[in-house]
């Protein structure tokens, strides 16, 4: 991973099909584990899902190589289940050996690392089976995720929870008391801060704007980072950005919600705009 706080993947593969846009109003709150019945990489399970009407969001390699297929805010096709789909992220492993079943040190390592890292990001708590973490065979008849559910379940499980604790400082046995405010919060990346608004952690509309610039964010960054993130199609070249602008200025377009409803495709662009004009 480039980033295990924030979920960059050292690869991004994003998949133009076989997958659903959105999470249909459903919040994440399970990770669900898959092997790949083979030993594919990145690209190779791209390949596949090409034709295949299936999906996930991670694959970990069988060097512990993770790439990003479906973006989180989407909903990917892995579990054989809509609901569990929608509200789930799915990580895909490499197996190393099929005569038993079984995934690498490196894919162990780096795949309970990143169940461990969604977790934290998703505010889901300490990784564990039957809570946060799920099988593919919880929702489907299937033998997936064959020794990730057998074998080797325990060290997965147990990785998982010692990444956890480790990324969040966490003490198992005996709970730290929380650490002193620091008078100056330390300042996330635009990439993070953005991953927290499509988590929902920021509010909507003006609101989510006033926040994020009384933290002290640069908004309309955040905001461009959101749609890319969330696929929101470019603005047309064909719009007069600054005319929209004046429009929203004069009060045209409302507020909030209301216009970011109403300038659609536009509203980071023109919100910018705005944004700078009346100085913020
Ligand atoms: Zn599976």
């Amino acid at each position: 991973m480039k980033n295990w706080d924030t979920l960059e993947a050292d690869l991004d593969l994003i998949l133009d099909r076989h997958f659903t846009g959105g999470r249909n109003g459903c919040k994440i709150d399970k990770v669900i584990l898959h092997h790949n019945g083979g030993n594919l990489s990145g690209e190779g399970c791209y390949q596949v899902w090409q034709t295949r009407e299936a999906s996930a969001h991670y694959q970990v390699d069988a060097n512990g190589g993770v790439t990003q297929l479906v973006w989180d805010s989407d909903t990917a096709w892995h579990a054989g289940n809509y609901q569990a789909n929608c509200t789930s992220i799915g990580i895909e492993h490499a197996d190393i050996s099929t005569n038993p079943w079984q995934i690498g040190d490196a894919t162990l390592d780096n795949g309970a690392h990143l169940t461990a890292a969604v977790c934290k990001f998703y505010g889901l708590g300490r990784p564990q089976y039957g809570k946060n973490v799920f099988f593919h065979k919880d929702f489907s008849p299937t033998e997936c995720p064959a020794s990730i559910a057998g074998s080797q379940r325990d060290a997965y499980m147990r990785r998982a929870q010692e990444w956890y604790d480790k990324m969040t400082g966490n003490k198992p046995a005996a709970p730290a008391k929380p650490a002193a405010k620091p008078s100056t919060p330390a300042k996330k990346s635009t990439e993070t801060v953005a991953r927290e608004v499509i988590a929902g952690q920021w509010g909507n509309g003006d609101d989510r704007m006033n926040r994020l610039r009384k933290a002290g964010y640069d908004a309309a960054a955040v905001q461009n980072r959101v749609n890319a993130l969330l696929g929101a199609s470019t603005p047309s070249p064909n719009v007069d950005l600054n005319a929209l602008a004046d429009a929203v200025i004069r009060g045209d377009y409302g507020n909030g919600a209301e216009r970011q409803r109403r300038l659609g495709s536009n509203y980071a662009a023109v919100q910018a705009i705005v944004n700078r004009r009346m100085g913020w």
